[in-house]
């Protein structure tokens, strides 16, 4: 029986980062992925701001294309945010998760592809981890400890599905698709985003480009009662409409149908740790979810995990009680207010309001779209919320420094 200092279950961009980390420390380290290749659950727009690329190190290779452009479209307006250089980037997620697992073998570490994590136990002081290849035996390892990187199932931390408190719940689908030079060239280096009851009610439709000739077209809900608007057509409908209305094309061919579910714990009330386990990434809320960003989050919160881990492994550390403390003082300011404004645009907002706080946005610079976006710089968006901002912010403050 094999044995390791950590085990870290799910080949997800946390997983692996906090691999990489660790196998870097030159610490024994297993990573294991259900799927047999990172094109099976290649889920991810993986729109990222640049800043991504070098505060985890990460080679163009992983790069479809950068863009320089937002555009925001309601029912009835477009609003157009650009900067004469590269803003950020849409990453290829099979290629991240592939380039990040080399990385990890390239350290020393192990990587199984296609093992499925059934259970751990503890015996003799040990840890044990039950994995187990599609319709195999269950192969046994030991480990000091035990990662859950496994996203919003929280397979490791929550062993019985009924033990899971509620979550706000979100799903997304997307498109990749394959389409003539022309409507390549229309979006190639922008972000678009569509608001409003045409374009998708209770949620938000994008189209991100991706490798020449390669557009992802994807629509995400949240799931919950509009205080207004009560159609609810299924995801696909509002991404043919894309296609249709927006890109105006019929000549496309599909190369990929794709999606995944978020569930994010309101309050960031998830476990964060149990003796020698460890959640990191989606099983610890760090998605945010305002824009479903949570790639570059998810790896952030990996390398704060990392830091611990190493820690404890050198026994320098008893108890994973600071790493989420660290944690809470990272997220959940900024994370508590996404989550409330998102309930608040997503689920309260109707047409008119779309059409009116896209309209004031349109004064803003481009780097302050940004901010607001991608860094959760919500006090630029004063004009836009205004008291209502103002009273949330004095409330998590309040209560963050009870
Ligand atoms: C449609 C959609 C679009 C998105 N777009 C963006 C975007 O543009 N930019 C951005 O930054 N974020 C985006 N996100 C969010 C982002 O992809 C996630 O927040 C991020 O992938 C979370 O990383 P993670 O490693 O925590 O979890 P995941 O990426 O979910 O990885 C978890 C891994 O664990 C594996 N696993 C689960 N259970 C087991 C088991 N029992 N045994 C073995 N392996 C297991 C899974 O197969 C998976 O590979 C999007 C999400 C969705 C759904």
């Amino acid at each position: 029986m094999q044995d390791f200092d950590a085990v870290i279950i799910g080949a997800g961009p946390a997983g692996c980062q906090c691999a990489r980390t660790l196998a870097k420390s030159n610490h024994k380290v297993l990573l294991v992925e259900q799927h047999e290749n990172f094109e099976q659950n290649n889920f991810s727009s993986a729109a990222t701001p640049l800043k991504t690329l070098e505060q985890f190190n990460l080679p163009e290779t992983i790069v479809g294309t950068f863009w320089q452009k937002i555009t925001i479209v309601t029912n009835n307006i477009s609003r157009d945010w650009d900067s004469p250089e590269r803003l950020g980037a849409v990453l290829n997620f099979a290629k991240l998760r592939g380039f990040l697992a080399q990385k990890v073998q390239a350290y020393g570490g192990e990587v199984w592809l296609g093992y499925r994590y059934v259970k751990y136990d503890r015996k003799n002081d040990r840890t044990r981890v039950f994995l187990q290849r599609k319709g195999g035996d269950l192969i046994l390892v030991t480990t000091k400890v035990l990662v859950d990187a496994t996203g919003f199932t929280r397979a490791v931390i929550y062993p019985s599905k009924r033990d899971k408190p509620s979550f706000l719940k979100g799903t997304g689908i997307e498109y990749l698709i394959e389409v003539e030079e022309q409507n390549y060239t229309k979006v190639s280096n922008c972000l678009t985003f569509f608001l409003g009851s045409k374009w998708m009610p209770k949620g938000y439709s994008w189209l991100f480009p991706m490798e020449h000739k390669l557009l992802k077209v994807g629509a995400a809900r949240i799931h919950g009662e509009h205080l207004k608007i009560k159609q609810n057509e299924p995801l696909k409908k509002y991404i043919q409409l894309l296609i249709t209305d927006y890109l105006k094309t019929s000549n496309y061919k599909i190369i990929d149908v794709h999606g995944s579910i978020l569930e994010y714990s309101p309050g960031l009330n998830d476990i964060y740790y149990q003796d020698n386990i460890i959640a990191i990434g989606d099983a610890v809320s760090t998605v945010n979810f305002l824009g479903g960003e949570g790639i570059r989050h998810g790896m952030y919160g990996a390398e704060i995990a990392a830091k611990y881990i190493q820690k404890y492994l050198c026994n320098q550390l008893s108890s994973f009680k600071p790493y989420q403390k660290e944690m809470k003082r990272y997220f959940s300011f900024k994370w508590n207010l996404s989550e409330q404004i998102s309930r608040k645009v997503y689920l309260g907002y109707d047409d008119s309001s779309f059409e009116q706080k896209v309209s004031t946005l349109t004064a803003l610079k481009t780097e302050d779209l940004i901010d607001i976006l991608f860094f959760y710089k919500f006090e630029k968006a004063y004009k836009l919320f205004g008291g209502y901002l103002k009273k949330k912010i004095l409330f998590l403050l309040q209560n963050l420094f009870r």
